[in-house]
C-alpha cells in the first residue's frame, strides 16, 4: 500500500533540493503518494500567511511530511514558520543524527552521535517585548511536562538504537531554575534507565569537548536553543550542513527536514547538496518502516561519496544538485 506523505519544497534552495531528493526516494521502489503543498515566505502574497491552515491539515491528516527549509526574517516580519508548526502539531521532540559517511573529509572519521533537542519551549517560545526603547526581554520557559518528555524520548531512543549514553546538556550553573529542572527531569529519567550511562555537561564544556573528542560522546539531550547551536556544530564534525538530516516527531505526526536553513545566497543555481534532505527522506523511511528502501538509498549514497566524482561543491567535487541526485538513481541496486 502507498504512504501518503505530505510534501513541502519550502523556500530559497528548498525546491531544487526537496525535488532531487524525492526522485532518489521514488526510485528507491516504496511506494509514496506525495500530497504537495506551499509554505513559506514566498506565497505570503498569495494566501495572506505563510503557513495556511491547509498545509497543517495535510500533516495532520497523513501523519508525515518531508518538509524543505523556509525563511524566516531576521528581526522583524513574522514569526518562524518552523517553529509555529512544531508547535502547533506538538512535534516535540527534534532528532539530529550527526554520523560520519565515508569518502566526506572533516577532521574526525567515527562519528556516530544522536542529539535529541526539546522542540516546543525554552526561548524559542518567542515571548519577548520590549522596555521602554533602549531594552528588551526574552522569557525562558522551561517545564516539567515537555523535559520529562524529551528526557524519556532520549533515553528511549538510546534503548532502541543499542545507544550507551545520554548526555544532558545544561547550563544550570547560571539559570538554576530553569535549566535546573530540566536538569531534574534529565536525572530523574535516567534513574528508570540503569543500563544507558548517563552523564550531565554544562553546555559550554560541552562546546569544547565536542570539538576535541567527539567519539567519547553517544546521546545528547538538550533544551531547545542550546539544540539548535550544539547541532550545527555537530553537522560540522561530520562535514557541514549539506550533509545534516533531522527529524521533528510528535506522538500523531512527524516532520523531517534538513538542518540547514533556505541559505537564499544559493537558490535558483542547482549548487547545492541535497543529501541532508535526502538524508531526511531516509529517516522518514525508518520511520514507515521501509528499511530496506532506506538501506538502498544508503548504500547508493555511499558509493556516490566514495568515489568523490558526482558530489556537490561543499563536498569537494563541482557537480550540481540534480546531477548528484542523478549519480545516486544510477548506483542504486
Ligand atoms: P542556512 O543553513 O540557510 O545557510 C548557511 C550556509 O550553509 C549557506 O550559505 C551555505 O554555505 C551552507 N549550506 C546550507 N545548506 C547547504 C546545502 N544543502 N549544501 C551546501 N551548503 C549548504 O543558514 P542561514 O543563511 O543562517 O539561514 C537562511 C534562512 O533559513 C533564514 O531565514 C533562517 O531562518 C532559515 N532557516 C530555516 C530552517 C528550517 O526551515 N528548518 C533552519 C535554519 C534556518
Amino acid at each position: 500500500m502507498a504512504h501518503k506523505v505530505t510534501f513541502i519544497p519550502g523556500d530559497g534552495i528548498g525546491p531544487e533540493i526537496t525535488n532531487a531528493a524525492r526522485r532518489v526516494i521514488d526510485a528507491s521502489g516504496v511506494s509514496i503518494n506525495w500530497e504537495e503543498v506551499e509554505a513559506g515566505e514566498a506565497i505570503m502574497n498569495k494566501y495572506g500567511t505563510p503557513l495556511p491552515e491547509h498545509v497543517l491539515e495535510s500533516i495532520k491528516q497523513n501523519g508525515t511530511a518531508l518538509k524543505g527549509p523556509l525563511t524566516t526574517p531576521v528581526g522583524k516580519g513574522f514569526r518562524s514558520i518552523n517553529v509555529t508548526l512544531r508547535k502547533e502539531l506538538e512535534l516535540y521532540a527534534n532528532m539530529r543524527p550527526a554520523k560520519s559517511l565515508p569518502g566526506i573529509e572533516s577532521r574526525f572519521s567515527d562519528i556516530d552521535l544522536l542529539i535529541v533537542r526539546e522542540n516546543t519551549e525554552d526561548l524559542y517560545a518567542g515571548i519577548e517585548h520590549n522596555v521602554g526603547d533602549d531594552a528588551a526581554e526574552s522569557i525562558k520557559i522551561i517545564t516539567r511536562k515537555a523535559s520529562e518528555k524529551i528526557c524519556r524520548f532520549a533515553f528511549e531512543t538510546a534503548v532502541k538504537q543499542h545507544r550507551k549514553k545520554v548526555t544532558a546538556v545544561h547550563k544550570a550553573n547560571i539559570m538554576k531554575l530553569s535549566d535546573g529542572l530540566f536538569l531534574e527531569c534529565a536525572r530523574k529519567t535516567a534513574e528508570e534507565y540503569p543500563e544507558i550511562e548517563f552523564e550531565e555537561m554544562i553546555v559550554d564544556a560541552m562546546c569544547m569537548k565536542l570539538v576535541q573528542a567527539p567519539e567519547n560522546y553517544d546521546v545528547l539531550v538538550l533544551p531547545n536553543l542550546y539544540g539548535d547551536i550544539v547541532s550545527d556544530l555537530c553537522a560540522g564534525l561530520v562535514g557541514g550542513l549539506g550533509v545534516a538530516p533531522g527529524a521533528n516527531i510528535g506522538t500523531e505526526a512527524a516532520v523531517f527536514e534538513p538542518v540547514h536553513g533556505s541559505a537564499p545566497k544559493h537558490a535558483g543555481k542547482n549548487k547545492v547538496n541535497p543529501l541532508a534532505v535526502l538524508l531526511s527522506g531516509v529517516l522518514m523511511l525508518k520511520h514507515l518502516e521501509e528499511h530496506s528502501a532506506g538501506e538502498k538509498i544508503m548504500q547508493a549514497v555511499k558509493r556516490v561519496l566514495g568515489n568523490k566524482q558526482a558530489v556537490t561543491y561543499d563536498l569537494g567535487g563541482n557537480v550540481g544538485t540534480s546531477e548528484m541526485a542523478d549519480a545516486i538513481i544510477e548506483k542504486m541496486d
